[in-house]
């Protein structure tokens, strides 16, 4: 019998949505240990990875850590199993947005939201917007401001942004989201 936020078969659920195969995991920590963000995480990718062995649905659904992994597959080319945490994490976000879970890490739902708008309006990134519609959003208006400006004295945030040529390639990209579809999306955090 389950237990109250136990899915026994959550981890085929998301081995099929990843493709990846999480039963794998023998819990070396290799990827924790070279995972940039995991000392800002409750648990870290490989104890993920076990609360998903264990069919922890409701828990990791609502994990902060979810939202905090910058998918920089770091901890991919440091599993002996070849698992690709990046795209469970990708996954577990993917379910809990369509099961109506509030995400766990409010600032960095909104960064994803925002980081996706920009693409879709512009077909590439503009740092100088997203930044600002960040701080908007999330009132941390002065944060940051020092690495930013040094940024931009050197020229690496350009101010005007250009749309891409090829910019209806990527709008229908969008047209193929779940949240293009009504199946995903907005949610408050
Ligand atoms: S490196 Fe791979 S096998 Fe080791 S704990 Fe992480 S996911 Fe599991
Ligand atoms: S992909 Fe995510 S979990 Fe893996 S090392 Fe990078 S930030 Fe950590």
């Amino acid at each position: 019998m389950e237990s109250p936020g136990v899915t026994l078969d959550f981890v085929s659920v998301v081995d099929a949505a990843s493709g990846q195969e999480v039963s794998l995991c023998y819990h070396c920590h290799k990827c924790t240990s070279g995972c940039p963000v995991s000392a800002d995480m409750d648990l870290g990718p490989d104890r993920v990875l076990r609360l998903l062995q264990m069919g922890q649905r409701e828990r990791l659904l609502a994990s902060p850590d979810i939202w905090l992994c910058a998918g920089c597959e770091t901890c991919a080319t440091r599993c002996p199993n070849g698992i690709d945490i990046a795209r469970v994490m990708d996954a577990l976000r993917q379910i809990g947005l369509e099961a109506g879970v509030k995400p766990g890490e409010g600032d960095a739902y909104r960064f994803h939201r925002l980081f996706l708008l920009v693409v879709r309006t512009l077909g590439r990134m503009h740092e100088a917007a997203l930044l600002g519609a960040y701080k908007i959003w999330t009132g941390h208006v002065l944060s940051d401001l020092d690495s930013g400006a040094a940024l931009f004295v050197k020229g690496k945030i350009p101010l005007m942004p250009r749309r891409l040529t090829g910019i209806t390639a990527v709008q229908k990209l969008f047209d193929h989201s779940p949240e293009a579809k009504g199946s995903g999306g907005e949610r408050e955090a």
